[in-house]
């Protein structure tokens, strides 16, 4: 095992989970951030005295992963996520002094109780069209794509009736994958669904933050990887890797510091790592499989009242106005602020954040009767909030060993299956933590060899 330490690269939630899995096994890990705090894409900003999310997140039961992590922490999610059974609320604005819901809510995640809320959300439907409907919606979860195709045909050649695909299948793909469903991966979004919905209730509920993002993982997992004796260093960028053979890797930092170490795990999102990667022909086709990964935005719109607004239902999609997904803020103790997502953000544009703020408030207002203006808005937009999950995504996605021993890469990015998540990400560090373990481990490596 080489003197040095172990170099993690990015503080987001795959590198934090790396830096843990690695000192808990004993490894003397130092963990650099380029910014002033950890969390990476899940942090939490303080803004006009609020501390807000960078953009509001929704875990699954099905994050097993990611769940397990906080518990490791300390932190319990029973208490810090609020459970809500799997069930769409989809809300249009109001036309005639009509408001018009639309509900998919399944008593349980079996299959006839599925198959009775699809049956029944397709109403408008002939009775031809919904049976077939169901038929298909069977097909979609229990039989596995083999080939990748855009969720959009996969709806089409499942005969998914309209309305379905409208009020339920198109904006649960946008919010899953946050990649609207003409270029979105089917296999993508089939794996998420069947890891959620045929994996039981527990699985398939959602869990909503009851605290601020840096709460759930970060800031706890900073604090025992300081109990670990891991060495933090935020505030401090990595500029570039060197290898250096058998002697490891040298790290240059940002005001031109090296650092030596044995073994990296470069957790930073895709384009950094691109550019961090040391500069090897053996790396090349991997630079460039980085760089041709592509992302997208979300823009998260918070809105304050100045009364403190009724009980609204913990998550509700929004339909034919710009904002998509509402979540209350009194959740996490903030009872005059809503969260509004946009996913894909790029595909709406606006001139600018306030025209933006101003036109969610004046469509929930129209929404909600009753609710309100906001009186005032705060935009944060995450140009790289995710990957762009496009139809194929698995098939450039990179692996975690790279060709370069010793180096080895974690995010959201990595994981194969999954849409760019919390659950990706954890599930990426603790996989490159162990490949780094195996190979820093000299009798473990001969045995495999
Ligand atoms: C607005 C928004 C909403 C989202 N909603 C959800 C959701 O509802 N559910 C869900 O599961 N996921 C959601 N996600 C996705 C989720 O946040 C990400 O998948 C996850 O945080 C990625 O973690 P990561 O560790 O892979 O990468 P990152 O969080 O990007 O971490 C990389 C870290 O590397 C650091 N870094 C970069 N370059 C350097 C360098 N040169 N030197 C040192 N450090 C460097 C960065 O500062 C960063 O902290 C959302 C993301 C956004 C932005």
């Amino acid at each position: 095992m080489s003197e040095h330490p172990i170099a993690v690269i990015g503080a987001g939630w795959a590198g934090l989970t790396a830096a843990l899995v690695l000192s808990r096994a004993g490894r003397r890990v130092t963990l650099i951030e380029a910014a002033a705090a950890a969390g990476g894409r899940a942090r939490t900003v303080e803004t006009d005295g609020a501390r807000l999310d960078n953009g509001q997140h929704i875990l699954v039961g099905a994050c097993r992963h990611a769940l397990s992590q906080m518990r490791a922490v300390g932190v319990n999610p029973i208490l810090a996520l609020h459970p809500v059974p799997f069930r769409l609320l989809m809300r249009r604005r109001v036309s005639d002094g009509t408001p018009e819901s639309f509900l998919l809510a399944p008593r349980s995640t079996r299959t006839r109780d599925l198959g009775a809320a699809l049956y029944e959300a397709t109403r408008d439907a002939s009775p031809p069209r919904r049976l077939l409907g169901l038929l298909g919606a069977w097909r979609m979860l229990h039989r596995p794509l083999t080939r990748d195709r855009s969720v959009t045909d996969w709806l089409q050649a499942n005969a998914q009736p309209d309305g379905l695909r409208e009020r339920f299948w198109e904006p649960l793909c946008l919010a899953v994958m946050n990649t609207p469903p003409a270029h979105a991966s089917a296999r993508v979004f089939q794996n998420v669904l069947r890891q959620t919905l045929l994996a039981g209730d527990g699985p398939a509920r959602l869990l909503i933050p009851r605290r601020p993002l840096g709460e759930l993982f970060a800031e706890p997992a900073l604090q025992q990887l300081r109990t670990l004796g891991a060495t933090i260093r935020l505030s401090t960028r990595v500029r570039g890797i060197e290898a250096r053979g058998e002697d490891g890797f040298i790290l240059t930092l940002q005001d031109g510091e090296t650092l030596a170490a044995g073994q990296v795990v470069l957790a930073t999102a895709q384009r950094s790592a691109a550019r961090l990667l040391p500069a090897l022909p053996v790396l090349d086709a991997l630079r460039a499989d980085l760089v041709e990964l592509g992302a997208r935005s979300i823009c998260t719109v918070y809105l304050r009242y100045a009364e403190a607004l009724p009980e609204l239902p913990p998550l509700t999609g929004l339909l034919d106005q710009h904002g998509q997904w509402l979540l209350p803020r009194r959740l996490v103790g903030d009872p005059h602020r809503l969260a509004v997502v946009i996913s894909a953000a790029e595909e709406y544009p606006m001139p600018d954040a306030d025209t933006r703020w101003q036109r969610v408030g004046r469509e929930l207002a129209e929404t909600f009767p009753g609710l309100g203006q906001p009186e005032q808005g705060r935009v944060i937009c995450e140009k790289m909030a995710t990957l762009d999950a496009r139809s194929g995504l698995d098939d450039r996605r990179p692996a975690i060993r790279t060709p370069l021993p010793g180096l080895y890469l974690a995010g959201d990015f990595c994981a194969q299956g999954l849409p760019s998540t919390l659950e990706a990400a954890v599930q990426s560090g603790q996989k490159a933590a162990a490949a780094a373990i195996i190979d820093g481990t000299p009798n473990l490596v001969r045995r495999s060899a």
